[in-house]
């Protein structure tokens, strides 16, 4: 399995999508974060160096409409939206290595050249065109698209618009078979592969070419197409080339051929994004003669009370509220844990209360108190590794579980080491032992509690991706040899 060996693991390059500032985050985009974050901070803790990339989405016609409707500057508007999804990365304590915008000035300057590029390969036309346009998805539809009533599925509000308008086109139509090539030669290329017999049904379908300009008069906020002043991009062009500009990308080749040309890009997204990260995304990097992302993770979505998330209805989670309750850790546990990564999972405060009683203020908190008191108390020394890595099959478990995206197999694992510990303590009964008259009784009683040490070491070990903060409380606690408080304190 993996060799923790520096100079030999690929860099890691991780990437959630960028949401599209028009409203505050949701426990959804929570949930992609933290997922990301996890996966990154695995990579790094097991010898690979990691680039993770994080941002904001914010060209296309829903905000440009919103910030009308409000009076507002449209670009003030922006940076408001991405301030709340910029601190939403500290909340939850992602450890990304960029946030890039993209309204930033080499952001936009990169999509310039992507086109180009795309446009050299012979890849990009201009045609008159009349079409359907969903402002909600900002994606031109088809009425094979649309439900029963014409409306689009994830829209049912919101009537598509007729548009007509003379646009640029990119052949999109001209990837089918390098597309199904690219399914062919990475077999894990998009997961889990559900998702992936979607995507090759819909490219083997056929592909029809998409418009990736508006005209400005009718749209005037976006990145300039380049050479044509009266057009500029459509908001899923500029914004999917994010994944590269991030790197530096045309400019600095040394971070982009390190972590994408020659490390292990990785992309999350929900399953709603298949078509444009899977399909569009890569077809659009094939023009552009650039390597294409490794792998595709795709998430499901977290219904609340078993409806799905909506302002209509008042249950959308904001995920502030929960970690101003909760903590920090204790929302990445909850939905590393207990939310399936790639299912649709239902989301109750009910269920997340019980889970924090049960798992994290009894479970963990109950186990860490117990051992740590021992272990403070016995005048047991350990030497605890100061360059602490995981035990070789922790790894192993670990990363097969973390290469196929199962967060909550992982945290399981974990658990269920967390419930050893407690077993051997009731089975050992060390703190009979520790007051025994009998030598050899206060012998194997400090042995154990030096195990027991250990051990919970071990898992604190374990825990560093998915909580981070726990982890660290627990590993300086037993190298401290200090009688703590609860790490959790039960909730009613
Ligand atoms: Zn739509």
């Amino acid at each position: 399995m993996t060799e923790n060996n520096e100079n030999t693991q690929p860099k890691q390059y991780v990437t959630t999508t960028l949401p599209y500032v028009n409203a505050d985050p949701h426990i959804g985009f929570a949930f992609e974060i933290t997922q990301a974050d996890a996966y990154a901070r695995f990579k790094r803790l097991t010898g690979h160096e990691g680039f993770f990339n994080m941002g904001a989405d914010e060209h296309g016609e829903k905000i440009w409409r919103n910030a009308q409707a409000e009076g507002r500057d449209v670009q003030a508007y922006v940076d408001h939206y991405a301030k709340q999804f910029d601190k939403l990365k500290a909340k939850l304590n992602a450890s990304y290595n960029n946030f890039i915008r993209t309204t930033d000035s080499d952001h936009k300057k990169a999509a310039q050249e992507f086109w180009r590029r795309c446009d050299d390969n012979g890849d990009i036309y201009k045609k008159e065109y009349e079409g359907l346009y969903c402002v909600g998805c900002e994606m031109f539809v088809t009425e094979k698209d649309l439900d029963a009533n014409g409306r689009c599925p994830d829209h049912p509000d919101r009537k598509p618009e007729a548009i007509s308008e003379e646009n640029y086109f990119f052949r999109f139509s001209h990837y089918e078979d390098a597309l199904l090539s690219l399914y062919e030669d990475q077999p894990d290329f998009v997961v889990p592969d559900r998702r992936f017999n979607e995507i090759k049904q819909f490219v083997q379908d056929g592909l029809e070419d998409f418009s990736i300009s508006r005209k400005k008069d009718k749209l005037p906020w976006g990145v300039p197409v380049p050479g044509d002043d009266d057009q500029g991009m459509y908001v899923w062009f500029d914004a999917l080339v994010n994944y590269i500009s991030t790197l530096g990308w045309p400019e600095n080749q040394k971070q982009f051929t390190e972590f994408w040309r020659q490390g292990n890009p990785v992309q999350f997204a929900g399953k709603d994004q298949i078509r444009q990260q899977a399909a569009m995304w890569q077809a659009m990097l094939m023009s552009a003669g650039l390597p294409n992302t490794n792998q595709i993770f795709l998430h499901g979505f977290i219904n609340v009370d078993g409806q799905k998330m909506s302002k209509s209805i008042g249950n959308v989670v904001n995920p502030y509220d929960l970690v101003d309750e909760f903590g920090t850790d204790v929302v990445r546990y909850y939905l590393l844990r207990h939310i399936h990564p790639d299912e649709d999972s239902n989301f109750t405060l009910d269920k997340l209360t019980e889970a924090y009683n049960g798992s994290l203020a009894n479970g963990l908190g109950n186990t860490v108190s117990r051992i740590a008191s021992m272990y403070s108390s016995y005048d047991v020394d350990v030497a605890f590794d100061q360059e602490a890595a995981m035990q070789d099959e922790d790894l192993e478990i670990l990363t097969e579980h973390m290469n196929n995206f199962r967060f909550d197999q992982a945290m399981d694992y974990i658990w269920q080491e967390v419930s050893h510990l407690d077993a051997f303590i009731t089975d050992r009964e060390p703190y009979k032992g520790i007051k025994s008259d009998d030598e050899d009784d206060v012998r194997e009683a400090k042995e154990a509690v030096a195990y027991l040490a250990l051990r919970l070491f071990d898992i604190a070990e374990m825990l560093k991706p998915f909580m981070p903060e726990t982890s660290e409380e627990i590993q300086d606690i037993l190298k401290e040899g200090r009688d703590p408080e609860p790490l959790f304190e039960r909730k009613e």
